[in-house]
């Protein structure tokens, strides 16, 4: 698999944001996020980290034994032959798609053509056939705002999102919005309000314990994970929209795709529309054929969109 970015692909994107994603030795991409920390220690980040951790795995010859059961006039067998690699989505959803009318002769599309192929897949809607490609995305750098627009997209979803009853303070951190970071006064203030809902979980949180420990009935449980979730869960109360809430997302390419629509929509909100425009940089850099009919829009504010000719496959 590649470890460089389409060329292509790479072409349709603005100059400015093609170092944002890397491709790792395996071919999976990344835009990465470093935190930052306030003078008190407080750790922050000001862009969505993406990280593709999972994507299709493919065996297309594997379907050589149903292929030769058939007529052998038909040529079938040769379909396993295409000289053309696809990306792993493409090429599942291809031979899926070109199974519901057996076209595996000489006469189908070959691989070559997939982009043609998929033009036709989107414009006519098919895109149960897009369904076969899973991708699963890890984002972290942003906040629970974001977070809780992203897990109301449930058809083809599924997400692992951090608990704040399980994990303690010390993985806590926040995320800066943009309009923040361009404002003075408003990035002093996120400083100092962060370093205060540190300060103040993490007091609450001693207080928790000591009542705890000198038996309150309200914080007893038998397990001692439990003890700690009824710390936590009282604790995590006083921590703002602005709180990290790393997750991870696997979907569907019809599924990603809606969500791409949907959230780096220049109606999206700002926050999210970053995070979906690094996805879409990701899914694009591993499947420039089923990701490829976006185009980058640069909006007034300075952020990216995307649109296409093929909403809602
Ligand atoms: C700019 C913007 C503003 C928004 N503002 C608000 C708001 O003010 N308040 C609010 O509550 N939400 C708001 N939302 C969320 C929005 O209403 C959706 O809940 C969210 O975008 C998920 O998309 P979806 O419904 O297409 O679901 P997905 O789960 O992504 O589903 C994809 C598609 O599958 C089909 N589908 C999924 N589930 C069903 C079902 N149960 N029955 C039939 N068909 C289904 C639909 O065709 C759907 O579009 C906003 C979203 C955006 C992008």
């Amino acid at each position: 698999m590649s470890d460089v970015i389409d060329r292509q692909i790479q072409a349709t994107w603005p100059e400015a944001v093609r170092d944002w994603v890397q491709m790792d030795a395996g071919g999976f991409p990344v835009c990465p996020s470093i935190p930052q920390f306030t003078a008190a220690g407080t750790p922050y980040l000001t862009v969505p980290g993406v990280t593709v951790v999972a994507k299709p795995q493919v065996r297309v010859p594997n379907i050589l034994g149903f292929l030769d059961g058939f007529n052998d006039d038909l040529n079938f067998s040769q379909y396993v032959e295409d000289p053309t690699e696809l990306p792993p989505g493409a090429s599942v959803c291809k031979m899926a798609g070109q199974l519901c009318y057996a076209s595996f002769g000489p006469k189908r599309t070959m691989n070559v053509d997939a982009k043609r192929y998929f033009d036709n897949i989107k414009e006519s809607g098919h895109g149960s056939v897009l369904e076969h490609a899973n991708f699963t995305l890890l984002f972290y750098g942003i906040s629970r705002s974001v977070t809780h627009e992203l897990v109301r997209h449930r058809a083809g979803v599924g997400v692992s999102q951090i608990s704040q009853r399980y994990v303690s303070g010390r993985v806590l951190r926040f995320v800066e919005r943009p309009e923040y970071q361009a404002i003075p006064a408003l990035h002093t203030s996120f400083k100092k309000r962060i370093d205060a809902a540190a300060a103040d979980y993490n007091s609450i949180a001693e207080i928790l314990l000591a009542e705890q420990k000198a038996g309150s009935e309200l914080l007893s449980a038998d397990a001692r994970t439990d003890l700690r979730k009824k710390v936590q869960q009282a604790a995590r109360s006083v921590l703002p929209n602005e709180t990290e809430a790393p997750i991870v997302v696997t979907a569907n390419a019809r599924a990603w795709r809606h969500i791409l629509e949907m959230r780096a929509s220049s109606h999206a909100e700002v926050e999210i529309r970053a995070m979906a425009f690094r996805a879409y940089l990701c899914l694009s850099a591993i499947d420039p054929i089923i990701f490829g009919d976006y185009r980058v829009e640069e909006l007034n504010d300075g952020t990216y969109g995307l649109q296409t000719e093929y909403p809602k496959v």
